[in-house]
Formats: C-alpha cells, structure tokens, sequence
C-alpha cells in the first residue's frame, strides 16, 4: 500500500533492525522499545489492523503467533514470559495502520494497561 509505513518496511525500501523474515512476515525490533525486548511482527500483506481480519487469515495468524513462540525462545524469554499485543484503532493506541503485533519481554509488565 502507498505510503505506508510498515508496507515500505516489509519491501525494504525503509531499513530496520531485522530479527526474521519469511515470505509472509517480517520481525523486527521497535523503534522505540518499552521493554528490554520489544520487537514486533507484521504480515508483509497490508492489513489495516486486526479489526480488518477474517475467517480466511487463520494460517496466517496461526503463522504469525508460531513465530513469536519461537523467537521467543530463541531470545531467551519464554520461560520467564511475554505480551504479545495489537493495538486497533484510535482508542486502542493504534499509531501505525499497518497490522502489527507487539511484542514485550524481559521485565515484569503492568495489567491492566494504561
Ligand atoms: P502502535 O502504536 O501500536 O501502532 O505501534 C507502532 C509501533 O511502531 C510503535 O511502538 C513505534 O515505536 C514503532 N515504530 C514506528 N516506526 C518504526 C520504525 N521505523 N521501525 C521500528 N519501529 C517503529
Ligand atoms: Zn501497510
């Protein structure tokens, strides 16, 4: 999608700090970390966010979700746990409207959120 943040990350037009890829999603680390490990997931495919999502985006959920379980492991911090969030819209915190899941690790997170 034109003018997307994350579409042109996903293409490589827009460097980041890559932890994997395959040909459906991309992980890479935020920008602007809220914890010792804050990276986020992304199709590669433009989804506005996970309000856009349907019955026929299960494997590539399912997809998504084994990653972060496995680069969860591979960091280091699945045993002592981790969030995996998406945010939707203006009251959820959405500031990127490219479907994203964040991912927090390596400090004790606060609940309820903010
Ligand atoms: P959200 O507010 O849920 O839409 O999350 C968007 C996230 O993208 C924020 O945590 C930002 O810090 C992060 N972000 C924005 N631009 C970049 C970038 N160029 N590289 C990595 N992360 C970014
Ligand atoms: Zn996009």
């Amino acid at each position: 999608m034109d003018d997307c943040l994350f579409c042109k990350i996903a293409a490589g037009q827009i460097p980041s700090n890559k932890l994997y890829e395959d040909d459906q999603l991309l992980a890479f680390y935020d920008i602007d970390p809220q914890a010792p490990t804050h990276f986020l997931v992304i199709p590669k495919q433009h989804i506005d966010s996970a309000a856009a999502l349907t019955e026929s985006d299960a494997a590539l959920l399912g997809h998504i979700y084994a990653v972060i379980a496995d680069l969860c492991r591979q960091l280091g911090v699945a045993e002592n746990g981790y969030r995996v969030v998406t945010n939707v819209g203006a009251d959820g915190g959405q500031s990127v409207k490219h479907l994203h899941f964040h991912v927090l690790a390596g400090r004790s997170l606060a609940w309820p959120p903010g």
